[in-house]
């Protein structure tokens, strides 16, 4: 169980923070898997899942952690100070972006991270990207600005039907991420454009 130091915390939007990490020597993984946090909060051992948001793991990697002030881990995380180490196992996962040319990302919440190192991965590689944001403020802004500067396209919506109406998403790789109910309505409105699901990329951050 590795222990990994703490790099940099950013609060990057509503009730979300970037957290980047030292990837030890050995770590292999890209944007789209995801990795176990485990901490010991008030006696308590928690764990949670963290997708990577960062396009690649070279010396540091990054996670997005929506903070639901309900939850443990995620307040607890934010919390933390530079320098300071968490434990970390993985990477875990099958859906990953390696170089899987024009890419159509959906996100929804905490999902904006996987998208971002996605498109960000995606534009350095010359491929065409879309995400598409389930709401009008996602976290990221700045990323988001640079990657629309450098040629990627964004889509802010409530209205998942209506954005993939505009886009003829027959023509991208698909992938997913968000909690459940973002996840089921991105499923809705793409097998109503006719796309097969089995063909998506889809990664749901619970709960069950
Ligand atoms: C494969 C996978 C990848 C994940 N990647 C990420 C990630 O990159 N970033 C991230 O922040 N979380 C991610 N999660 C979710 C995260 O692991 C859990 O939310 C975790 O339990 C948070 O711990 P907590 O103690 O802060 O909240 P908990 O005490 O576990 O309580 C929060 C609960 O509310 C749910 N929840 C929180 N916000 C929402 C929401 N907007 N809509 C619906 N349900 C919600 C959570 O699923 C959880 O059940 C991922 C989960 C999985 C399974």
């Amino acid at each position: 169980m590795p222990e990994l130091r703490i790099t940099r915390l950013e609060d990057v939007g509503d009730q979300t923070a970037a957290i980047e990490v030292e990837a030890p020597t050995d770590f292999e993984a890209y944007p789209g898997q995801f990795v176990l946090v485990r901490a010991t909060i008030n006696g308590e051992e928690e764990t949670g899942y963290y997708t990577i948001s960062s396009p690649d793991v070279e010396e540091r990697f990054e996670m997005t952690v929506a903070v639901d002030p309900d939850g443990t881990l995620g307040p607890w995380l934010v919390e933390r100070a530079l320098g300071e180490t968490i434990t970390v196992e993985g990477p875990f996962g099958d859906i990953q972006y390696v170089d899987d040319g024009v890419a159509l990302v959906f996100a929804g919440g905490p999902g904006i991270g996987p998208a971002v190192g996605i498109a960000e991965r995606a534009r350095r590689l010359d491929h065409d990207v879309t995400i598409v944001y389930g709401g009008d403020q996602p976290p990221h802004g700045d990323r988001l600005d640079t990657l629309k500067e450098r040629g990627a396209t964004i889509v802010l919506s409530d209205d998942l039907e209506e954005a993939v109406d505009s886009i003829d998403p027959s023509a991208f790789e698909i992938y997913v991420f968000g909690f459940q109910q973002f996840v089921e309505e991105a499923r809705d409105a793409l097998s109503r454009a006719g796309i097969d699901l089995d063909t998506v990329e889809i990664e749901s951050f619970g709960p069950e």
